[in-house]
């Protein structure tokens, strides 16, 4: 067996290097496109591997490790048992029962008549609703500013538009203990003062990844009034809009007077009923700027997944009928979360770490700089502490989390490469197991 499987593996290596040597025949010149250059790193290829290759209690990518609810798995066995056409290409813009569920159920909510077929984009989870507002609305030139820290496909996905990233960093309240997301604070005037003629848009992230600041009616006002005092757009990334806590209560910017004609709102099935891997997303907006981001779709991707999409109309039907009362998925999923933000919170403490407690989303944030750990193995690279910090933590510990400079540009991630941001949107026996590890080590164990 020993001998077959060595022959085998010789075989494969000979055949990838005669591959290697014919492309390097075939293509005398430049393989690659320009705009592939500098957006190739990606912090979830790299540590969700590493997660997997240690085998590590994983508070790292943000995905439930529970079910989503049943009633959302029975929508998706009926539509996947509910005949042919949902095996087959729905309208590509939209499969119809949920770009007519979604107008019904955001109209309510955002103050405005959402026109279904118009207003609305169907994408491959909100990372293709990103990918198309930026390439229908970002030209080469154009500055975008980003609000740091962000999740982190903004800045890659607007250099292959050809478009600058600006960044404006939300920062910690000077002379006070940070407890709370709501203790970082985007300036007016240093969002005002990155400004330019070139400026076409402002992307924010409500409740925020990874820090979980969920913005107040009056800073989300703030920036709608400079969008519209400089005629700009607003991308607002709201994928985890049901995902609040203590009472923060989350506001679209899309609702404020003036910004239904100028806001791109995101949303993610993914995170609304706990099925990331679904991947349906959406984008809603006036229709004439939809019609831009439909081009883009058009061209790329056509038509999403038919059966999820008939599931997630079902899953807004119900929400719609249930909308603030206790059986609304919407009320008890944050309910959920919000015993598991506690129970995350109270192991940091009690192993000395002082979290930034979230007022939305899944993450929590901590500091690691009382932290003394001897990183000098980690990497030859020249990387941030957290970084390495990180890696060790999978390696040696067996957990696995993410490092927060990842969400900074290159610009400003050495000066916030001392957090570290965890998971909470998973089984209490997975935080009872990091729980374990981190009391461990406090222990010197
Ligand atoms: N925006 C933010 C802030 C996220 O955290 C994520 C990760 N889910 C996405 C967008 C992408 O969402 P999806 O999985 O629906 O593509
Ligand atoms: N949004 C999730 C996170 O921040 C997943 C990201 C991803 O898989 N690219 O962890």
């Amino acid at each position: 067996m020993g001998i077959i499987r060595n022959l085998t593996a010789k075989l494969i290596l000979i055949r990838q290097s005669k591959v290697i040597k014919n492309q390097k025949i075939i293509m005398s010149r430049r393989l690659h496109a320009r705009r592939t250059d500098g957006v190739d790193k990606n912090v979830w290829v790299e540590f969700t591997q590493l997660a997997a290759d240690y085998k590590a209690v994983n508070l790292g990518q943000g995905f439930p490790d529970f079910s989503p609810p049943q009633f959302i798995q029975d929508a998706f066995c009926k539509a996947v048992s509910g005949g042919p056409q949902m095996h087959q290409y729905t309208r590509a813009f939209g499969h119809p029962p949920l770009v007519k569920s979604l107008a019904k159920f955001f109209s309510r909510i955002v103050g405005h008549e959402i026109d279904p077929f118009e207003d609305i984009l169907v994408t491959v989870g909100a990372y293709q609703a990103l990918f198309c507002a930026f390439q229908a609305l970002i030209d080469e030139g154009d500055e975008v500013i980003i609000v740091e820290p962000f999740f982190d496909c903004y800045q890659p996905m607007v250099i292959m538009t050809g478009g600058k990233a600006v960044y404006v960093p939300l920062r910690p309240r000077e002379g006070s203990d940070i407890l709370s997301s709501a203790d970082w604070v985007l300036s007016a005037e240093e969002l005002a003062g990155k400004i330019t003629p070139r400026t076409k848009a402002i992307v924010i992230n409500t409740p925020n990844n990874p820090l979980g600041k969920v913005y107040k009616t009056e800073e989300l006002q703030m920036i709608a009034d400079l969008c519209i005092k400089h005629d700009l757009l607003c991308i607002s990334d709201e994928v985890y809009e049901w995902l609040t806590y203590d009472g923060a209560k989350h506001v679209k910017i899309a609702s404020l007077p003036g910004m239904w004609e100028r806001t791109i709102t995101i949303g993610s099935a993914g995170k609304t009923f706990s099925a990331t891997g679904w991947k349906v997303g959406w984008a809603i907006s006036s229709g004439h700027i939809v019609k831009h981001m439909k081009t883009i779709h058009q061209n790329s991707v056509y038509h999403c997944p038919t059966a999820a999409q008939e599931a997630v109309a079902h899953g807004f039907e119900r929400e719609y009928e249930l909308f603030g009362s206790s059986e609304s998925y919407f009320q008890q999923l944050p309910a959920m979360l919000h015993h598991k933000r506690k129970k995350l919170a109270s192991c940091l403490q009690s192993v000395g770490l002082q979290p930034i407690m979230p007022q939305g989303g899944y993450f929590m944030v901590t500091d690691i700089s009382s932290i003394k750990v001897d990183l000098s193995d980690q990497s030859t690279k020249d990387e941030p502490h957290d970084f390495k910090f990180v890696k060790w933590l999978v390696k040696e510990k067996g957990l696995a989390t993410i490092p927060v400079s990842a969400f900074y540009s290159p610009e400003h991630s050495r000066e916030f490469d001392k957090y570290i941001r965890f998971c909470f949107v998973k089984e209490d026996s997975t935080l009872d197991a990091a729980e374990e590890i981190l009391k461990k080590w406090s222990q010197g164990k």
